[in-house]
């Protein structure tokens, strides 16, 4: 039974982080005119109320995106879409990794969302509806092998696990071969966080080994309570956009101030 619910988290320092590092991964690839596909395994609900209590209780947003949201430009495609969202459903709203895309996407591109928990399918849906994208209410690494390679065939498949079940840092990087051999030009992005516990260290050691090009974009800050054991965030991307070290640096070095 999954409990993980990301309203807990939403706007964290690890969602600014990953989500910074998308938005502009998608600005980039829609500077080209040719569609392109973006499927995610693990959506969440698109849409997160800063002020709810669940959101509330954490104070995670207040010093994440809250504290972070002047570090990126005006005219950062992430800014753009925190605008559009905060304008239009109030200034507490967070945009999820599945909003960034719908609303940093163009109508010719294809976006598959899979969730499998009922009520945040449910959520996703709901917040989805205005935008052309297929939400799908099942396993997300079922979903990815079943649409690669996707048509259109350049994108991003984007992967950001709550990890809740341990055996997934074991089974990832077996997933992520397979993804790969029937998609080898796509951008794979995995998010992971990182663990006082070092659970996540053979995952990487395995990734890295496989994939010696790809970019560890890997950050820390302090944990969001004391004695929490996730004292940061890290995306793993294969075939990384021309500049996407020099984002992840500007990023990086912003977030080391916090430390
Ligand atoms: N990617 C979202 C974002 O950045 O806005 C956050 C996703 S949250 C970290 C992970 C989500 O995966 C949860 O909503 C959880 O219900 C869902 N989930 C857990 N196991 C799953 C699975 N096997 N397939 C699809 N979704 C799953």
């Amino acid at each position: 039974m999954l409990s993980y619910q990301h309203i807990y988290h939403a706007g964290n320092m690890a969602d600014v982080h990953k989500h910074g590092l998308l938005a502009w991964m998608l600005a980039y690839l829609t500077r080209k005119d040719k569609p392109l596909s973006y499927i995610e395994t693990h959506a969440g609900r698109a849409s997160y109320d800063l002020d709810a209590a669940e959101a509330r209780k954490t104070g995670e947003a207040a010093r994440g995106i809250q504290r972070a949201q002047s570090w990126f430009a005006p005219d950062h495609p992430f800014t753009r879409v925190l605008k559009q969202v905060r304008a239009e459903d109030g200034p507490q709203t967070y945009p999820g990794s599945p909003m960034i895309a719908a609303r940093l996407l163009r109508p010719a591109d294809t976006i598959h969302l899979a969730e499998l928990h009922p009520r945040e399918h449910g959520a996703l849906t709901y917040a989805m509806s205005p935008y052309p994208v297929t939400c799908h209410q099942r396993d997300g690494f079922d979903m990815a092998h079943s649409l690669l390679p996707p048509m259109p065939r350049r994108g991003l498949l984007l992967i950001d696990p709550s990890y809740e079940i341990k055996d997934d840092y074991d089974e990832i990087p077996r997933h992520i071969a397979k993804f790969t051999r029937a998609w080898n030009v796509g951008i794979v992005a995995l998010w992971y966080p990182v663990l006082t516990s070092a659970l996540h260290v053979p995952m990487l050691k395995t990734l890295s080994k496989t994939y010696p090009d790809a970019l560890r974009a890997e950050v820390r800050f302090p944990p969001a309570r004391p004695g929490h054991g996730m004292i940061g965030s890290g995306l793993f991307v294969i075939n990384p956009p021309f500049g996407l070290d020099a984002e992840a640096k500007r990023l990086k070095d912003r977030i080391d101030t916090l430390n």
